[in-house]
């Protein structure tokens, strides 16, 4: 599971040609001077999370990429239900599970909201077809969601079946570091709020994904079905398309 990853940032190397070791023996007077693999993705590192912005010598950049949300359902009926400590462990589990679907297709886990894990492909690695990656990504979430159901409920200790809802959009965000006290680089745009809207629509279980990511996708899915959706805070209904798992 863990090929993926590379003893080098892959980040700093596409951006500044400079190989930073983040691994193996030779990863060691990096990891003195702090530096070490980013908890975003296992191939980028700590420079990379404060210096892109400063790389690309704006404090905001404009990126096309996009942004899955991937939301773990039933998690109020759950902690109701569930020990506090073995909600903790399901959470965990279930981040361990998505967390690698996703870096292998160079996508990053910028954030976890709620119980939603919020991710970004084609920034800062790039991948031209971000798109495709990010559904593929979705459908290893969803499979392994459905397969791990014994084990989510042995973790529990209760029989509430863990769902998962995923949400796609694709499009132009900003990026860039946001907030006074605590800097961290974030994405911001309507196409993180579309990417929330969606994902809130989408059926347990279901991968929904927007018309504009559609349109990349269409050869591998040619005849899903549109579907209208009056989605809160969004005036006019949008089209949604169901990719089948
Ligand atoms: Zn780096």
């Amino acid at each position: 599971m863990d090929d993926f990853k590379s003893v080098y940032c892959k980040g700093c190397w596409q951006q500044m040609k400079v190989p930073i070791f983040i691994r193996g023996p030779i990863s060691f007077p990096f990891r003195l001077m702090g530096i070490r693999p980013s908890r975003m993705h296992p191939n980028l590192c700590t420079i990379c999370e404060s210096m892109f912005t400063k790389v690309k010598k704006n404090k905001q950049i404009e990126i096309q990429a996009t942004v899955m949300f991937a939301d773990l359902r039933g998690y109020t009926r759950l902690s109701e239900h569930a020990d506090p400590a073995n909600i903790a462990r399901l959470l965990d589990k279930f981040y361990d599970e998505c967390a690698p679907a996703i870096w292998k297709r160079d996508g990053i886990i910028n954030k976890m909201i709620g119980d939603a894990v919020l991710s970004i492909f084609n920034f800062p690695l790039e991948r031209h077809n971000h798109v495709h990656q990010a559904v593929m990504a979705g459908i290893e979430i969803q499979r392994k969601c459905r397969d791990m159901q014994s084990e989510f409920s042995a973790i529990s200790g209760v029989d509430t079946p863990v769902k998962i809802g995923i949400g796609i959009h694709t499009g132009t965000a900003s990026i860039g570091e946001f907030g006074t006290a605590y800097k961290d680089f974030t994405i911001i745009g309507s196409v993180v709020n579309k990417a929330s809207r969606i994902q809130g629509a989408a059926q347990n279980g279901e991968i929904l994904i927007s018309d504009d990511a559609y349109s990349s996708i269409k050869g591998d899915y040619p005849h899903l079905e549109p579907r209208a959706y009056n989605l809160k805070g969004i005036d006019q209904p949008i089209i949604a398309y169901t990719v089948p798992l």
